[in-house]
């Protein structure tokens, strides 16, 4: 009926589709059953929203509306409007509105005329097209395509193949270019603490017990409400979208706030309800922390596709092993995964021994903790044993080089790991001990510190350690079947790497730059779940301007107190 094609912004159009998307919502409100599918029902909705400005994305996707179907809904609407009005709706509203309609329409066509159209095939129309000098896939064989595109569609990932292939199959509603680019799925962060962002540098070079006990925890139950958590995660989110990041494992407190800003910033996150059997900034004990955790999650399950609510005990030197079972029992009734700190420093070891009698991983297997999926940060200090038991149980764990080497925890057996089969993950950890969230100074560290550890430059490649940070960390999560690698059916999280700074010069082996020569400052285009959150370094679905007043504003008050405090 339509010649479908795509067309970039104009003002018209705009016009039209606001009207159309007006004319959509009375029509859909009074006719629930019309033919309008699901997919309809979000675009118009997503007009409205443009058209309000509420943010840049949405404004974005509405300017790239396709203009048929903004066509084919006004004359929809206008014909609804005529049945309405046989249904009560006044005959002044109806002429007016059906005038309007017949403005927009007529703006509509005049811009037939424009060449402003950015693509035109007779292929299956799409939503995205993301092209590059290379694809680097991640999938299992280590697929690497060359001058190619990743055609994407209501959030997964449809095709890959030659850029010629893909745009000659399919017309997408815009198309990313990839000259000088390289594309990769999205970097997971294994294990972080958001909010900590606000943190950052309030309190360094000291180790773990000293920097927990007397800095950490006395500043987060001073300092640490919603209004913190709100703006810290959304600092943190910046970062980590600016940097290639497009999932992580967060545990902090106020889950609800760490859920709603990853729903507002587009990005992709276990977000964990923290137990921790003292006072912290959202409950007093271990109870009464699983207790608001199963409301969390109760609240969050299901509710949005990109926010898995998780359980977040902190470690077992902060629970004893009835709260640790009685977490992992409300996990496993609520069917949700943990993530906890395991085997993090020599202090951690000594208090196993001295209180269970056994080191962490032995303890945690005698308590059936592993029981259900775990994905266990740090793991410097495993014994052989352990590390099989890590691998049988299917324990995801993270490696946190930095936070590892700041506070001097140790350095784990990461290759050892691997080799036994265990899955490993990397992550940044929290601000506070790293101190920023920066994955792809995560990767390098990983690499460099098993070399110089095992005095071998062979252990941990560039593949070994990029894949953790892909394919292996979203194994090691439990999403391995959703996101880490660029394959057809997987949602589609991926970045664009721009490759023409100096130090990208000259290239001779991708894998090789993106492990030791790319920083979070070469990411261009960041895209989570089919929605584009950042566009040529340029953030769209965070304001950044006013995160920046707000965490300044809030540190200078923390700054303040811990004056006054020290005085
Ligand atoms: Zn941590």
């Amino acid at each position: 009926m339509f010649d479908i094609e795509t067309q970039t912004f104009n003002p018209e159009l705009q016009f039209a589709g606001f009207v159309a998307a007006r004319l959509a919502a009375l029509e859909h409100r009074g006719y629930n059953d019309l033919d309008l599918d699901r997919r309809e029902h979000r675009i118009a909705a997503g007009r409205v929203r443009g058209r309000a400005g509420l943010n840049q994305q949405r404004t974005a996707d509405y300017q790239t509306e396709k203009r048929p179907v903004a066509k084919m809904r006004i004359w929809h609407a206008m014909f609804s409007v005529l049945f309405m009005s046989e249904y009560g709706m006044t005959k002044t509203i109806s002429r007016l509105t059906l005038a309007v309609a017949g403005l927009a329409l007529a703006a509509c066509s005049t811009s037939d005329d424009s060449n402003e159209v950015s693509s035109h095939t007779d292929g299956t129309q799409i939503d995205l097209i993301m092209t590059g000098e290379a694809i680097v896939t991640m999938d299992p064989i280590g697929t690497i395509i060359q001058d190619g595109a990743v055609a994407i569609d209501d959030g997964i990932i449809i095709a890959l193949g030659s850029r010629e292939e893909i745009t000659e199959q399919y017309s997408a509603i815009r198309t990313l270019g990839g000259e000088d680019r390289v594309v990769l799925p999205g970097l997971v962060n294994g294990h972080s603490h958001a909010a900590m962002t606000l943190l950052r540098g309030v309190a360094d070079d000291l180790a773990l017990m000293d920097w927990l006990n007397n800095y950490i925890f006395p500043a987060e139950v001073e300092f640490v409400d919603a209004n913190f958590v709100r703006i810290g995660t959304e600092l943190a989110c910046w970062e980590m979208i600016r940097g290639g990041t497009t999932t992580f494992v967060d545990m902090y407190y106020y889950g609800d706030i760490v859920a709603n800003v990853v729903d507002r910033c587009g990005m992709r996150a276990m977000v964990s309800a923290t137990v921790i059997d003292q006072r912290s900034p959202d409950a007093e004990s271990a109870v009464d922390s699983i207790r608001k955790g199963k409301e969390f999650i109760q609240r969050w399950k299901g509710k949005n596709s990109r926010i898995t609510p998780i359980f977040g005990p902190h470690a077992n030197y902060t629970l004893n092993a009835k709260q640790l079972q009685a977490t992992r029992e409300a996990a496993i009734e609520l069917g949700v995964p943990i993530s906890i700190h395991v085997s993090e420093s020599p202090f951690e070891l000594q208090y196993s021994k001295d209180t269970f009698g056994m080191t962490s991983i032995e303890m945690y297997e005698s308590i059936g903790f592993f029981d259900g999926p775990t994905i266990a940060a740090h793991v410097v200090w495993p014994t052989p044993a352990e590390i099989r038991i890590l691998a049988e149980r299917q324990v995801g764990v993270i490696h946190n080089p930095t936070s590892n080497m700041k506070i001097a925890s140790g350095i784990s057996p990461v290759t050892a790991m691997l080799d036994a089969g265990v899955h490993v993950g990397i992550g940044t950890d929290g601000a506070a001990s790293n101190n920023d969230l920066d994955l792809w100074e995560e990767m390098r560290l990983a690499a460099l510190l098993q070399k110089v550890e095992q005095m071998n430059p062979e252990v941990m490649p560039a593949i070994t350690v990029l894949r953790m940070a892909t394919s292996g960390g979203a194994t090691a999560i439990g999403m391995g079947d959703q996101i880490g690698s660029l394959e057809v059916g997987k949602r589609a999280d991926l970045i664009q790497v721009a490759f023409d700074d100096v130090h990208h010069i000259p290239t001779f082996d991708v894998i090789s730059h993106l492990l030791y020569v790319t920083d979070e400052q070469d990411v261009a285009t960041v895209v989570v779940d089919g929605k584009i959150l950042m566009l040529d370094r340029k953030i769209l679905t965070l304001d950044t301007e006013k995160i920046t007043m707000e965490a300044r504003e809030l540190a200078a008050k923390i700054q303040a107190s811990l004056a006054e405090r020290n005085r």
